[in-house]
């Protein structure tokens, strides 16, 4: 005997999901019809449509917002400090320190020729549209190899534009990304940033 038509398509829209394969898909499709009540389901599926409605990525940083962009909308940040980060999750690690008040700047990932992507496939032109005011452009990326390439694609973007370019000092080892360090951590990090020649 098959699963029913409605079950079956919950199991694929689970699949979607990374990291989830066919039995942890079954097995979430079939926790939301036995254990979870008509209630709890509905909240989610309008939970699910509000934040695709009403969350996107800030025009000019790249970085997650609803709205409107807390960090580019207020006065009280440094703007002339740009600080390059990989992905959304970095900017919401970083921001657990009160330390950095500058401005941030998304890529969207790094670059990774294995897997086809290249600088085109990041937000590095919008990066150039915003370098006016800027003194410091400080590279937060991972130390991994492909956070290697990128910073240095970047580095030799931005080597005659008379900006200031650092790198974030990783106390975290070599392929660790920054959601792995603690506020300390990142403090040090932040603090110790090498001028990247
Ligand atoms: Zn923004």
């Amino acid at each position: 005997m098959k699963y029913p038509e409605s079950f079956l398509k919950l199991v694929e829209d689970f699949k979607k999901f990374p990291g989830i394969g066919k039995k942890t898909a079954e097995r979430l499709a079939l926790f939301t019809i036995s254990t979870l009540d008509k209630e709890q389901v509905s909240s989610f599926s309008e939970h699910l449509n509000e934040a695709k409605e009403n969350i996107t990525h800030c025009p000019i940083c790249g970085t997650l917002m609803e709205h409107h962009c807390p960090i580019c909308e207020d006065p009280n940040r440094d703007k002339n400090t740009i600080m390059v980060v990989s992905d959304d999750k970095d900017v919401f690690v970083l921001e657990r320190t009160p330390i950095y008040h500058g401005l941030y700047h998304v890529l969207g990932g790094a670059i990774d020729f294995s897997r086809g992507i290249g600088p085109e496939d990041l937000n590095i032109e919008s990066l150039f549209q915003r370098l006016n005011d800027v003194d410091e452009i400080i590279l937060s990326l991972a130390g991994t190899v492909e956070g290697e390439l990128t910073a240095q694609y970047l580095k030799e973007l931005l080597k005659h534009k008379g900006i200031k370019v650092s790198r974030i000092a990783y106390g975290i080892p070599v392929g660790a990304d920054l959601s792995f360090a603690d506020d300390h951590t990142l403090e040090l990090a932040l603090n110790n940033r090498q001028k990247y020649e």
